[in-house]
């Protein structure tokens, strides 16, 4: 096990927390407990939301429920399905989708032939239910619903689809995999670049992003605020960079303490 490197979110200064203008989070198990989104946790959304701050979640979640969360949401934007697009919500209450250029289908028959050598090779691994409302990639359920799988065996899903082409990511309840180049990084930057004037050459530390596992990894790498909820500490051995600060909860409640804290240390 790797050395413990990350700071308490109790240490977050005025002079950083003022310096926040947008919060990116990560849904499963950051802003979801045991797969539903507490009081608390959608509470804190709306705190963010009222304070100002640019929200945007950034998940592996598909095109069907980020129509959902861009229009009900009180969100800037949601990044979906690993970076495969972004919708938001514009004037009007005009629905606005963009969708990244190297996007490809799931239904290219690559990515279906993996799926299926995935689901043969691999005992117990099936289809994650989300899947009918997917555009571009593939979730395979390890721990969403029973039986829950062991981390090995994402691992072996993860290696099938990589050793066939494809990208392929861990969360904690879906191994997505996909065939164009982007990840949830890529696409978020392009987000706050285009609809905000993001400058990452000098507004990186304007970004908070939070997150719980190794899909979160590109977003933990490049932000130096990011934050981990306290469950992530269940996955040290498979993340390499890990965000700067942690929050002592887990999941849900973490994003509330995490929240709370922002706010606090802005308002003082
Ligand atoms: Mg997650």
């Amino acid at each position: 096990m790797k050395p413990m490197l990350m700071e308490p979110i109790s240490s977050l200064s005025e002079e950083e927390a003022c310096r926040i203008r947008y919060v990116l989070m990560d849904i499963d198990d950051t802003l979801t407990t045991d797969g539903k989104l507490s009081a608390e946790s959608y509470a804190a959304l709306w705190k963010l939301h009222e304070a100002g701050l640019i929200v945007v979640p950034v998940t592996g979640r598909p095109a069907g429920w980020c129509d959902l969360i861009a229009r009900e949401w009180p969100v800037d934007g949601v990044v979906g399905e690993n970076g495969a697009f972004v919708f938001w919500e514009a004037e009007g209450h005009r629905l606005h989708t963009f969708t990244h250029p190297k996007a490809i289908s799931n239904a290219d028959p690559r990515l279906v032939a993996l799926r299926d050598r995935v689901l043969a090779e691999v005992p117990s691994a099936r289809l994650a239910r989300d899947q009918f409302s997917r555009l571009y990639d593939v979730a395979i359920d390890f721990a969403e619903e029973e039986p829950v799988l062991p981390l090995s065996a994402a691992q072996k899903i993860k290696s099938i689809f990589e050793r066939g082409g494809a990208h392929a990511k861990i969360s904690s309840i879906h191994v997505n995999a996909w065939l164009g180049e982007y990840d949830k990084l890529s696409m978020a930057m392009h987000y706050l670049m285009e609809r905000f004037g993001y400058d990452d050459a000098h507004d990186a530390a304007s970004v908070v992003f939070v997150g719980d596992s190794p899909n979160d990894e590109p977003m933990f790498a490049h932000f130096p605020m990011a934050c981990g909820v306290a469950n992530l500490l269940a996955y040290l051995d498979l993340v390499a960079h890990l965000p700067h600060f942690v929050t002592s909860h887990e999941s849900g409640a973490g994003f509330a303490e995490f929240t709370k804290i922002l706010l606090e240390r802005r308002s003082s």
